[in-house]
C-alpha cells in the first residue's frame, strides 16, 4: 500500500527507527509511478540523505541456473549469523515484460526472507531501464538508511542490466557454473571485465574436480584482461552454495576488496563517478522526453522524416529544424 495519508516526516522517522512497514511504504512509494508519489518519495530521499552511504554495496550475476539465489541465500545467512543487516534487492528487466519478477523472489530464499536480519525486495516492473535503474538505486538507500550493512542487488547476466547493476555497486560478482569450457570461449570479455571476482559455483560432489579446473581457465583469461577496479586483481574463486563451502573465503575477498580499495581512494572516487553519472542519465532521460513529448515536435518530426526519406532534406538539416522548432517552443 502507497502512503498516501503518511506524511514524509512519518515515513522517514519510521525508517530511522527500524520500522519495516514504514520502509515497505517507502519503497512503494518510490516504485509508484505517480507524479505526486515521485515528489513525495523525493522529499523523502533528501530528508534521509545524511543517513545513506554506510553500507558496503555488492552486485551479483550470472546466467539462470548458475545459482544466484542459493548464492545469495548462503551467503545472506552467513552475513546474518556474522551479526550483519542485509538487504537483497534485484535488477530484471524481464518483469516488466512478464508482469512479475523472477529475481529477489522471496520463495527462492526461505530461510532468509524468514530471518529478522535480512530484507528481500524484489525487481521493481516498469517499462523502461532506465526508471528501474532509479527505482532500485533510491530503494537502495533507503535501506542504508534503515540501517543495512550489506546490500546484495542481484541481476540476470543478458545484456545491459549487469552494466547497470556495476554502476550501482562497489563491488560485482559473476557466478559462473563448471566445466564450462565452451561457455568459457563464448563468454563475452566485456562482462569479465566488470567483474571484481568471477565465483565458480557448485564445486562438490563430482563436480569439484572440474570446479577447479574451471577456476584456473578463468584465472588464465583473466591474466589478459582489463581489471574492473584500479589496484585490484580479479580471480576465481570456486564454492558449493548448496553446501556452504567457499562462502566465508568470499566475504574475505569482499572486505580485502572493501579495505584495499578504501586505502587508495578508488572506493570514494567510484561513487562519485557513479553518482555523477546517474546524475547525468537522468539529464539525458529528461531531455529525451521532454523533446519527444514536446506537441510542436509532435507534429513537425513526422513531416521532416518523410523529407528525408524522399531525399529532400539532409538528416543534419532536418535536425537542425527540429532543434529551432523545440527552442522556439520552450520561450
Ligand atoms: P539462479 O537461477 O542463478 O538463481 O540459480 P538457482 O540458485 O535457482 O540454482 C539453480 C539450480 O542449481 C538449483 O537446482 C540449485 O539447487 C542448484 N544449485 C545451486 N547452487 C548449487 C551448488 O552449490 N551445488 C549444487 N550441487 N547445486 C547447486
Amino acid at each position: 500500500k502507497v502512503g498516501d495519508e503518511i506524511t514524509c516526516d512519518q515515513l522517514a522517522t519510521g525508517i530511522l527507527n527500524g520500522d519495516r512497514t514504514m520502509l515497505a511504504r517507502s519503497i512503494t512509494l518510490i516504485e509508484s509511478n505517480a507524479e505526486h508519489h515521485f515528489q513525495k518519495s523525493q522529499t523523502l530521499l533528501q530528508q534521509l540523505l545524511h543517513h545513506t552511504g554506510k553500507s558496503i554495496r555488492i552486485g551479483i550475476t550470472g546466467v539462470p541456473g548458475a545459482g544466484k539465489s542459493t548464492f545469495i541465500e548462503a551467503f545472506g545467512m552467513f552475513l546474518c549469523n556474522l551479526g550483519l543487516k542485509v538487504a537483497v534487492l534485484a535488477v530484471d528487466p524481464s518483469s516488466s515484460r512478464s508482469g512479475g519478477s523472477i529475481l529477489g523472489d522471496k520463495t527462492r530464499m526461505e530461510q532468509l526472507a524468514r530471518n529478522p536480519r535480512a530484507f528481500i525486495r524484489p525487481s521493481p516492473s516498469e517499462g523502461k531501464l532506465g526508471g528501474v535503474h532509479r527505482k532500485t538505486k533510491e530503494t537502495m538507500l533507503l535501506c542504508e538508511a534503515f540501517g543495512f550493512d550489506v546490500i546484495l542487488i542481484e541481476t540476470v547476466g543478458v545484456g545491459q542490466s549487469e552494466v547497470i547493476v556495476r554502476d550501482m555497486v562497489d563491488f560485482f560478482m559473476l557466478i559462473v557454473l563448471t566445466g564450462a569450457g565452451d561457455e568459457l570461449q563464448g563468454m563475452k570479455k566485456g562482462i569479465m571485465e566488470l567483474a571484481d571476482a568471477i565465483v565458480v559455483n557448485k564445486a562438490d560432489g563430482e563436480n569439484k574436480a572440474s570446479a577447479l579446473k574451471t577456476k584456473k581457465e578463468y584465472n588464465q583469461i583473466l591474466h589478459f584482461l582489463q581489471p574492473a577496479t584500479k589496484g585490484w586483481e580479479t580471480k576465481a574463486y570456486t564454492c558449493s552454495s548448496l553446501l556452504e563451502n567457499g562462502i566465508k573465503e568470499i566475504w574475505d575477498v569482499i572486505k580485502d576488496f572493501e579495505s584495499t580499495t578504501k586505502q587508495s581512494g578508488v572506493f570514494a572516487d567510484r561513487r562519485r563517478s557513479q553518482t555523477k553519472e546517474w546524475m547525468k542519465s537522468m539529464i539525458i532521460d529528461q531531455l529525451q522526453n521532454s523533446f519527444f513529448h514536446n506537441q510542436e515536435i509532435k507534429e513537425l518530426l513526422p513531416k521532416v522524416e518523410n523529407q528525408v526519406i524522399s531525399g529532400n532534406k539532409t538528416v543534419t538539416s532536418a535536425v537542425e529544424e527540429l532543434f529551432k522548432q523545440y527552442y522556439k517552443s520552450l520561450t
